[in-house]
């Protein structure tokens, strides 16, 4: 695509940007009482105007019905509220029905499927992983295996890129696995590296961690609603992921899990348990001898936060209309064009980089912008004059054109700003 670094191109792409009208189903936060250029999409999605009305009916429900909300009304009763979500993710994920559950939250849910799926026995206990995860996946790992006894620094493999290099390596990350092969009991990486915004092979790592005979699990926090994602036809053993980056579905909004088929009637799978894992026909009867429903609802706990997945659920109605394929293609555009603009900004002149991938089949909608000076200073001055981005000690800022509400423009009027921030200071 050839871009230009105008208002009038900003404005013509806009013009015929089919998924436009999306941006008016979102709030838009202001700054001084003008629209907010808001690029923290990777770190909380912006309120949909649908979800007040959608978490307003359960609080009708509460209000008219009490604890007959959960059977009583005709639609959407709370005993099976989850189940409002259970298609939606499933089609986001690239699963079936019976492989997705939305539950508890991202940090939580990793621990239970670790409990599942990392057993580590005295031949095979190692773990590999990105370095630099993020920093609640680093502190599940180092407890998971303090759990069991082990030692972080022999137990967990962190693969770091080549020197001189920001991401890793496919080939790289295989060879690992096929190195650590004997003693490996689980491969668990980011789906989308949070920091880099890297895509990972996640099918060639399931193939390689399965050929080693190890499980293989993704924390998909920064891929889901980002990136197009097929967990079932790649035969990813287990993901997680949460609801408030690209979901869109509120602060602190629920978690779900994605436990492939081929597990679900493997009731042996050790798993920690509660009442709404429960056999559905005999939840209610209150007996003794936990019997697990097939499929990620096996892996349920509790009953369910229905407020919460109420604010998902009208998120997710946005996600079902305008499908992730259509999404994908303004995504590809409107990054590339902020890319475009950076680049043309920094020019031979070194003063950043783009430490994300270069090529769009490998990276999400996120940039991560590396300055070599000046950094914070710079993005201070976005910062008065409107945006809303991310920075990352010790020098990158993390912007993230987000295809559901961001537009050409808002990345024309980035790159004006950085503009002048480096024409001022
Ligand atoms: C955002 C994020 C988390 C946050 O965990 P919570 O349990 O939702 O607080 C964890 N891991 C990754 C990779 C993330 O990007």
């Amino acid at each position: 695509m050839n871009y230009e670094n105008t208002l009038a191109f900003a404005q013509a792409q806009d013009a015929a940007d089919p998924l436009k009208q999306w941006r008016n189903e979102f709030h838009i936060p202001k700054i001084n009482g003008k629209a907010a250029y808001y690029f923290t999409g990777n770190s909380l999605g912006l309120q949909p105007k649908r979800t007040r009305e959608l978490v307003e009916e359960e609080m009708q429900k509460w209000q008219d019905y009490g604890v007959e909300g959960h059977f009583v009304p005709k639609e959407r009763p709370w005993v099976s509220y989850h189940e409002t979500v259970k298609h939606s993710l499933a089609r986001l994920v690239g699963a079936k029905p019976i492989e997705v559950v939305s539950m508890n939250n991202l940090t939580v849910n990793l621990h239970l499927l670790m409990v599942s799926f990392y057993r580590p026995t005295k031949q095979r206990y190692k773990i590999i992983c990105e370095a630099g995860a993020f920093p609640s996946d680093q502190y599940m790992f180092e407890s998971q295996l303090k759990h069991h006894g082990l030692a972080p620094e022999e137990a967990l493999i962190e693969l770091s890129p080549r020197a001189g290099e920001n991401t890793l390596r496919t080939n790289d990350i295989i060879a690992a696995i096929q190195e650590h092969a004997n003693e490996l009991a689980l491969v668990l990486f980011g789906g989308v590296q949070y920091y880099t915004g890297q895509i990972f092979d996640m099918q060639a790592i399931t193939t390689a961690g399965h050929q080693a005979g190890a499980y293989v699990g993704f924390d998909l926090a920064h891929g889901i609603g980002n990136v197009p994602l097929h967990l079932h036809n790649w035969d990813v053993d287990f993901a997680t992921w949460c609801s408030y980056k690209y979901l869109n579905s509120g602060p602190g909004n629920v978690s779900g899990i994605f436990v492939h088929e081929r597990h679900a009637h493997n009731f042996d799978i050790p798993r920690f348990a509660g009442w709404w894992g429960h056999d559905e026909g005999e939840r209610f009867q209150m007996k003794k001898g936990f019997k697990p429903m097939p499929g990620a609802d096996g892996w349920q706990l509790s009953n369910v936060n229905v407020l919460a997945t109420a604010a998902h659920l009208a998120s997710l109605q946005i996600f079902d209309q305008v499908g992730m394929e259509a999404l994908r293609l303004k995504s590809e555009k409107l990054t590339g064009y902020m890319e475009f603009i950076v680049n043309e900004l920094s020019g031979d002149k070194g003063i950043f980089e783009i430490i994300t991938p270069k090529e769009s089949k490998d990276r999400g909608c996120q940039l991560s912008i590396f300055f070599h000076e000046k950094g914070k200073a710079r993005f201070d001055y976005l910062v008065e004059n409107g945006v809303i981005g991310d920075w990352r000690e010790p020098n990158v800022i993390r912007v993230a054109p987000v295809p559901l509400y961001n537009s050409f423009e808002d990345v024309y009027h980035f790159g004006r700003l950085m503009k002048e921030a480096l024409e001022k200071i």
